[in-house]
């Protein structure tokens, strides 16, 4: 009798391969556990058993098993269950879904590269025999393939050795991106003990009378001292104070003051209530008919205006799962936007908490992993953006999508280009568990299944503490133009605005959004802008590194002093993005503390929280950003929001812009006023009366989404049509046109009664030299997307066949985004 299993290899093949096992492996071996096999000519792959069974496959012989890796599955039967629907629904293969859940120790293979990690030093006594020969290999070699090691060691068997090296510490792989948790160090001051005395202070302050500045800055440390008795942080006084460092460092010179460093946890329970909050009436009443309709329908949409308190509501809700000792999933659109929250989150839950950090190093991924597999009193609560859907959850009783709307919960590249939102209500379908969609703006696609009684629906239209939501002006940039009332990108109505915020010591967020507004160079003589090489795009300039860079692929080039088309020196910059405002505000307010929040500033490690925590302390006056801003973020003292010129976020060609655009704006103005003071909130466009901006202004989201859904309709755009986007990609123009038309010729011959629109050239034809064209398929919802799915991927096989199409990319993107 023979046995046989099934597994999903790491790579993109389509179907899942078969090898033989021994009957002892059979009986031993179950679904989820990973065994190595070999690939081709000389490979190991680490792959992942689908099933045991004694059927031979017909047509090929199948190859044993090098060796069985676990001793338990890794991988759960759900996550099985939904690899196949997401790589049946996306029109991925289930290995590319695998690629994308497992932290890489899973992944080991034969051509994978390990190095000695120099961090760590394991004495001898640590390690086996064999483990101390790989070790010891690395110290002569800085590299070698886990192939290599088969020979150092003269045995086949080595990936769980090195598995065990990699959980010591010992090794490190390719391929992994180090980010560590850094300690804040920050600087506070104190009094020198020798003024501790009220008498010594008495006869400090009479020193002083002849230095008034510094005898200043000393009367705002006491009273900063006296509002609240925590340690005072150097920016902090030199804020109140208005000191300059120099001031201060000569205060401590004097022997007057101390500076001394500490350590800020990243975690601050102290200023974080640790208690939960008692729910307000409107909170308690949505929290009661969330209850409710999860007891009719797996899925619920709170749609609750910005600020009314939803995280409260969540909270709630987490812990009555918790009280039922199930998992829940936490979903945010970003993690990194998201420290606030998990300050908070913290706070109440402290260690059942979990964080899925993309930017973990393997080893706290695997730590995750498992301890969320085994059900681990760590992993109770687990919070993380997209791809924390793919972990191992054991008992889910309840999933949070939070900002559902947000379209970073797509996917884009590389495959599986899955929707988080949307898996997510399939993986609670298989847990059996309970879904919440939370947003001030929901997505149009989720507020229509909410409306068709698919989702329960639970409206929160109160803001916590009755706080009034702001008002929103819109102002009209082309009658300031005519009027001369602008100031380079200003009109005098939002700078006299800014200067009174400013005034007040309030802070002020100008929202620019990103998209196709970035400054490039033109010649005023011949029109020329300097264009990438590599793509079909104008470079844009940057004013910070003095360049010329492409946002596509990264090339960049000196800013120009001539044309290079007719030598003439008159070069313009046009356009504006939030570094020009930034500049341009500094200018006009030299003395305001002002910063800039977009994918720039926030490159770095951690660069993002710095801002955020600058902002927070009252350490940045205005912030000037992107999109960024929009995402969920709770400041206290913002009372004005500029939105610099709505109107590119509203022509840019794509379904999604309207509702894009109202959601911006919405998300925006829902930072400013979260306290008592109303927040004032203004639109500079060059169109007040569009529709969308109308809407807006006065906060009708249902307004916005019947005349949406309308439109969708008429132009047959989800949610009543399914879009299908498929990419194809190629060096050669020519190559690619034939190869496309091929395509689209073949999808309107076999899908019957589906709309196929073009091959189309898209807005930006060429990137990294490589061209690229769009089809898009369209079904309606009552076609069968199973059925017409399995076509399409037949016309790919049958594409794939060609000789001469063998090296076009073709890329399938279901529920397209883009
Ligand atoms: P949303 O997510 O709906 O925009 P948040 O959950 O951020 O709103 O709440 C807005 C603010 O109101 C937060 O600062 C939060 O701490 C506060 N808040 C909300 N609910 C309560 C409550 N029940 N008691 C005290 N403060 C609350
Ligand atoms: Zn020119
Ligand atoms: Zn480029």
């Amino acid at each position: 009798m023979a046995y046989f299993i099934d597994v999903i290899l790491p790579i993109p093949v389509e179907k899942a391969f078969t090898y033989e096992v021994n009957i002892d492996e059979a009986r031993f071996l179950k679904p989820g556990m990973r065994v190595a096999v070999p690939f081709g000519k000389s490979k190991i792959y680490a792959a992942i058993v689908r099933n045991i069974h004694q059927e031979h496959p017909v047509i090929y012989e199948p190859k044993p098993i090098d060796h069985i890796l676990d001793e338990t599955p890794v991988i759960t039967t759900i996550q099985l269950q939904l690899w196949q629907w997401m790589s049946q629904y996306y029109m991925c293969t289930e290995g590319e879904i695998m690629r994308a859940a497992l932290p890489r120790t899973f992944l080991l293979e034969s051509e994978t590269m390990i190095y000695k990690n120099e961090e760590v030093t394991l004495s001898d006594l640590d390690l086996t025999d064999q483990e101390f020969l790989i070790v010891e290999a690395l110290q002569y070699q800085s590299q070698l393939k886990i192939g290599e090691v088969s020979a150092i060691l003269e045995k086949q068997r080595v990936l769980p050795i090195i598995e065990r090296l990699l959980q010591k510490g010992a090794l490190s792989i390719q391929e992994e991106i180090y980010e560590r948790y850094i300690p804040k160090i920050a600087k506070y001051v104190k009094l020198h003990s020798d003024y501790e005395e009220e008498a010594q202070m008495h006869e400090l302050l009479d020193t002083l009378s002849r230095a008034p500045r510094q005898r200043e800055i000393v009367l705002q440390y006491f009273s900063l001292k006296a509002k609240n008795n925590t340690p005072i942080k150097t920016t902090q006084l030199q804020k109140q104070a208005k000191a300059t460092s120099t001031q201060l460092k000569t205060l401590v010179d004097k022997g007057i003051f101390e500076i001394y460093q500490q350590q800020e946890n990243r975690v601050t329970f102290g200023d974080v209530q640790s208690q939960q909050k008692e729910l307000n009436k409107y909170q308690q009443q949505a929290l009661v008919e969330i209850t409710e309709s999860f007891t009719k329908q797996a899925v619920c949409l709170l749609h609750g205006v910005t600020s009314s308190g939803k995280t409260e509501i969540y909270v709630n809700l987490i812990e009555s799962y918790l009280k039922l000792d199930k998992q829940v999933l936490y979903l945010l659109p970003e993690i990194a936007l998201t420290t606030q929250l998990i300050k908070r989150l913290e706070a109440y839950f402290g260690d059942t908490i979990v964080v899925f950090h993309s930017k973990y190093s393997i080893h706290e991924r695997t730590e995750v992993w498992y301890n969320v597999l085994n059900k681990s009193a760590k992993a109770q609560v687990i919070i993380g953006a997209r791809s924390a859907i793919l972990l191992p959850f054991q008992d889910l009783g309840l999933l949070i999508v939070d900002e559902e709307h947000e379209t970073s919960y797509k996917q884009f590249d590389p495959a599986p280009r899955y929707h988080a939102r949307d898996t997510a209500i399939m993986l609670g379908h298989m847990h059996k568990a309970k879904v919440l969609l939370g947003s001030a703006t929901p997505a149009i696609e989720t507020y229509h299944n909410a409306q068709s009684g698919k989702y329960g629906l639970v409206t929160l239209s109160h803001r916590y503490g009755n706080v009034l939501l702001p008002e929103i002006e819109l102002v009209d940039i082309k009658e300031k133009h005519r009027r001369k009332l602008m100031t380079g990108y200003f009109s005098d109505t939002l700078l006299r605005a800014i200067t009174d915020a400013l005034e007040e010591k309030e802070q002020v967020i100008l929202f620019q959004n990103r998209r196709g507004y970035s400054p490039i160079l033109e010649c005023l003589t011949c029109g020329h802008s300097p264009q990438c090489p590599n793509c079909d795009v104008s470079l844009t300039y940057h004013k910070y590194r003095d360049q010329l860079r492409c946002h596509y692929c990264g090339h960049h080039i000196a800013m120009q002093q001539k044309c290079q088309a007719c030598g003439s020196a008159e070069l313009s910059t046009k356009g504006f993005g939030t570094e020009q405002v930034e500049t341009a505000l500094k200018e006009l307010y030299p003395e305001a503390s002002i910063s800039r929040m977009d994918s720039d500033t926030t490159r770095g490690k951690y660069a993002f929280e710095k801002l955020i925590t600058a902002f927070e302390e009252h350490d940045i006056d205005i912030l000037v950003g992107t999109q960024m801003l929009t995402k969920g973020l709770d400041f206290r003292n913002v009372t004005l929001v500029g939105v610099l010129h709505a109107d590119s976020m509203l022509h840019h060609p794509d379904f999604r812009a309207h509702e894009r655009s109202y959601q911006l704006i919405a998300q925006v103005s829902g930072r400013a006023g979260r306290t008592q003071k109303r927040g004032k909130v203004l639109v500079q466009t060059y169109n007040p009366y569009h529709q969308i901006l109308q809407q807006v202004s006065v906060n009708k989201y249902n307004a916005m989404l019947d005349e949406q859904l309308e439109e969708r309709r008429n132009y047959r755009y989800p949610p009543f049509y399914r879009l299908i986007k498929i990419i194809i990609k190629h060096r050669d123009y020519q190559k690619i046109e034939d190869a496309a038309s091929w395509l689209a010729q073949s999808f309107k011959n076999t899908l019957q009664g589906v709309e196929v629109l073009g091959p189309e050239v898209p807005s930006i034809a060429r990137i990294r030299n490589m061209y690229h064209k769009h089809i898009m398929i369209k079904l309606s919802r009552k076609q069968s997307s199973t059925a017409i799915k399995k076509d399409m991927l037949r016309v790919q096989t049958s594409f794939k066949a060609i000789a001469q199409f063998r090296s076009v990319r073709v890329i399938m993107d279901v529920d397209s985004y883009t």
